[in-house]
């Protein structure tokens, strides 16, 4: 294609694609706005301390010199800053307030299922459209193929602005019409990743006190992984699907080997002098499957136990 030609194409792709502003430019909503620059968006940026958000302005973004000035400059407001309290602080104003109706704001801070259905309420009475999104990625997966963010809210928003997620990353999907739903699926999957990094943690601190070279430590668990991915899904999560908690031809453990394997990590805790805290946890929810008769039931049985507290 000819230069000129090209050059008009480009023009007016970028005309062509929505406004889009990004309330809050740390770590993660820096990421975002570069992504969204990157995919030709006409991107405006706010951060309560400007300097954070100024590198954005050689990528070419527009940096607002207030928040109402962002709100005005886009059709889609993203807000990613550190909790809904600060969501709150910077656009429950009487002046930003009236100028949200009528757009889309997609929450992109972490919180809790409650705080994105008050959230969803509130933006409702103000008269915008509201999606409320979890980001399962740091900010070097935003706007690969492997970026994650679960949103939440009506599905004709997601639907209209598909293109828009699609930038963010490749993974970016519409969960349900409910507003908290992205946010309770966002602690339960941080409540098994926090389970994965205790347990490194963990086992780093035994390791080491058994002089144990981390390498292999690291190596031999990528050996066993497929072990564990197997328990997690096909044994706890499906089994608990199905509420199939007693031992039967596909049970893989019952309770009463890892009970005994768990004595043996104790007594070299308690050697070693190793911090317990992690472990009293475990230990409590063994012992009041064994004391309700379930020693011998599958390991998932103890699903039971985590539930609502008795
Ligand atoms: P960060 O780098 O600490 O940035 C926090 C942002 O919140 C900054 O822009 C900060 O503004 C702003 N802020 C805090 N209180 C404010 C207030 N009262 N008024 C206005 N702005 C306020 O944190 P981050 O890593 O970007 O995380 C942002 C959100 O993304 C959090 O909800 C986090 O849980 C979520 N998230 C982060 C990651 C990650 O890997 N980083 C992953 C998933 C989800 P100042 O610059 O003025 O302080």
């Amino acid at each position: 294609m000819a230069p000129r030609a090209y050059w008009h194409l480009l023009v007016w792709s970028v005309a062509m694609k929505l406004s889009i502003s990004v309330v809050g430019t740390g770590r993660m909503g820096s990421a975002l706005a570069r992504a969204l620059l990157r995919s030709g968006y006409r991107t405006t940026v706010w951060n309560r301390t400007k300097q954070k958000a100024e590198p954005l302005a050689t990528l070419g973004a527009t940096v607002a010199g207030s928040v109402l000035e962002a709100v005005n400059a886009a059709e889609i407001i993203i807000v990613n800053v550190s909790d809904y309290q600060a969501t709150a602080a910077v656009l429950h104003d009487d002046a930003v307030a009236s100028a949200i109706r009528g757009k889309l704001v997609v929450e992109l801070t972490s919180g809790t299922p409650h705080g994105a259905r008050e959230a969803a309420e509130w933006f409702a009475a103000h008269g915008a459209s509201y999606l409320d999104g979890a980001i399962m990625a740091t900010p070097d997966f935003i706007g690969t193929d492997a970026g994650t963010i679960l949103i939440s809210g009506p599905r004709q928003a997601f639907d209209a602005n598909e293109e828009m997620f699609r930038a963010l990353g490749g993974n970016v999907q519409h969960i349900g019409e409910e507003p908290g739903r992205a946010n309770a699926l966002d602690s339960a999957l941080l409540a098994l990743m926090w389970g994965a990094l205790f347990g490194t943690l963990h086992a780093i601190a035994v390791g080491q006190a058994e002089e144990i070279d981390l390498g292999e430590l690291a190596r031999q668990w990528t050996a066993i992984a497929p072990v564990v991915d197997g328990l997690v899904v096909a044994d706890l999560i499906n089994r608990t699907n199905a509420g199939r908690f007693a031992s039967d031809d596909e049970t893989l453990s019952s309770i009463s080997p890892h009970y005994g394997a768990f004595q043996h990590l104790l007594e070299l805790m308690e050697a070693r002098k190793i911090d317990r805290s992690v472990v009293d946890g475990y230990d409590a929810i063994f012992q009041r499957a064994i004391a309700a008769g379930h020693l011998h039931d599958d390991f998932a049985a103890l699903s039971q136990f985590l539930g609502k507290s008795r």
